[in-house]
């Protein structure tokens, strides 16, 4: 199965992809940890997209799906997990297109639902842990950019939800639950 989970920053995406790269041997496809991966090498591209990330704005889409198109031609295992990415409409077109060059197809594309509000909250907590841990903190995990990710999903990824409810792949999830309860639910859906 391929899937795409799709949500606001702080939704859970990652946290729900980890669990089915664990249990169903999915592959996670992270566009933003590809690119952090870039930043962190000192690539070309990696340098390009830094301060365009750290200020919480979308990178250009022939960027991310010249990323995905590499990752796609490795082996598929348990399917896809799309994670962060299509984040445009050019990027959904492109990725149907480019399932289709290489003979897969999309299942569903499932909604992560979720209020604003805790976004702020989690991902302003994700920072705590990841600094308490020893760990880096994510450069865009501030108030300022996450207003900015925030905006940038409701302009240009949130028409995503028409464009795959209309193909009749959107689920929706009520992202607000417990992890094992968000999990339960994707997998209830993963298998019906
Ligand atoms: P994420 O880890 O998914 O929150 O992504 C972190 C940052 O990477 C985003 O705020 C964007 O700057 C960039 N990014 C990740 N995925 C995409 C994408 N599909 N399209 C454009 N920019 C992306």
């Amino acid at each position: 199965m391929n899937i795409i989970l799709l949500g606001p920053p702080g939704a859970g995406k990652g946290t729900q992809a980890a669990k089915l790269v664990a249990e169903r041997d999915m592959i996670q496809l992270s566009t933003g940890d590809m690119l952090r991966e870039a930043r962190t090498s000192g690539t070309e591209m990696g340098q390009k997209v830094a301060a365009v990330m750290d200020r919480g704005e979308l990178v250009t889409d022939e960027i991310v799906i010249g990323l995905i198109r590499e990752k796609l031609e490795g082996d598929a295992k348990g399917g896809f997990i799309f994670d962060g990415f299509p984040r445009t409409l050019a990027q959904a077109d492109a990725l149907e297109a480019l399932l289709d060059e290489m003979g897969m197809s999309l299942d569903a594309a499932i909604e992560l639902r979720v209020r604003d509000e805790i976004l702020v909250d989690r991902i302003v907590n994700r920072a705590k842990e990841a600094a308490a841990a020893g760990q880096p903190v994510r450069a865009d995990d501030n108030e300022e950019s996450l207003k900015i990710r925030l905006m940038e999903y409701y302009k240009k990824t949130s028409p995503l939800l028409g464009y795959y409810h209309a193909k009749q792949k959107l689920k929706r999830v009520d992202g607000l639950q417990e992890v094992p309860v968000v999990s339960a639910s994707i997998a209830a859906l993963l298998d019906a």
